[in-house]
């Protein structure tokens, strides 16, 4: 059984003081869930301070991001250690946001899954395409080098320890949501490809997330679909009670 997995990309928003209070909010709001894997990821900034209120809690601490070495003269990065010495459970790789304004590669990505490993941490891996290349009928081409990329030199049991998070670029922070068919097609997709690289007992073990405009509106359609295992959620999840209304509770 696959277990779904609901995390709150922050992005670059929220204070650190405003980021512990929608920790808190989170956390309580939390409390009754199960079965579901809630996650939370504030910026850099506020990692440690939001570190100290989930501690105990059933809500999973993720990073936006990392670097691939250890330490050194990487001006303005953070380290993998780093994440984990105060507490990081999970990081957001490949985000399109960083593929697209910050040179992030299929490459680095696939460096930073095997550091994040390496660490015993859950790497969420974002993969998507953009809606030139959705036109150009290039959506699997397009989902096939990322995947294949970040997934170059892993062992089945490196992939199991992962997440994937779907993400069309053409949906995230516009309010066009992929439509429940759509989504499915690309998530089958997406799973086809890891059944290729490792055998379709892993691929069908591995949680493959939805991202872009989902909200407690549309996200009962999209979970009902037989491969989507939860959302990697940007807007929606900066305020409590729409990021958990995405989940039900007690579920
Ligand atoms: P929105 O939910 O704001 O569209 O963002 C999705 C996303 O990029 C999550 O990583």
């Amino acid at each position: 059984m696959r277990k779904i997995v609901i995390a709150g990309n922050w992005k670059m928003n929220k204070s650190v003081a405003e980021s512990v209070k929608l920790a808190a909010d989170v956390v309580a709001a939390a409390k009754g869930i199960k079965n579901v894997v809630v996650a939370i990821a504030p910026t850099y900034l506020a990692l440690a301070k939001v570190a100290d209120v989930v501690k105990g809690s059933n809500v999973k601490l993720a990073a936006q991001d990392v670097h691939w070495e250890n330490q050194g003269a990487f001006t303005g990065k953070v380290s993998a250690d780093m994440l984990k010495d105060i507490g990081v459970d999970m990081v957001i790789i490949g985000h399109s946001e960083q593929r697209s304004y910050f040179g992030e590669t299929d490459e680095t990505v696939n460096k930073k899954i095997k550091k994040v490993l390496s660490l015993d941490m859950g790497p969420i891996v974002c993969i998507g395409e953009t809606l030139e290349e959705r036109k150009a009928g290039k959506l699997e081409s397009v989902l096939t080098t990322q995947v294949n990329g970040a997934y170059a030199g892993l062992s089945a049991d490196d992939a199991l320890r992962t997440v994937v998070a779907y993400e069309p670029v053409w949906a995230i922070g516009t309010g066009v949501t992929a439509s429940d068919a759509e989504a499915q097609e690309a998530h089958a997709l997406v799973r086809g490809l890891l059944a290729k690289l490792f055998g379709d007992d892993v691929a069908q073990s591995i949680s493959i997330q939805y991202g872009g405009s989902m909200k407690p509106e549309n996200a009962a359609g999209l979970l009902a679909q037989k491969d989507i295992d939860g959302g990697l959620i940007g807007g929606a999840a900066l305020k409590a009670d729409s990021f958990l209304g995405i989940v039900t509770p007690g579920e």
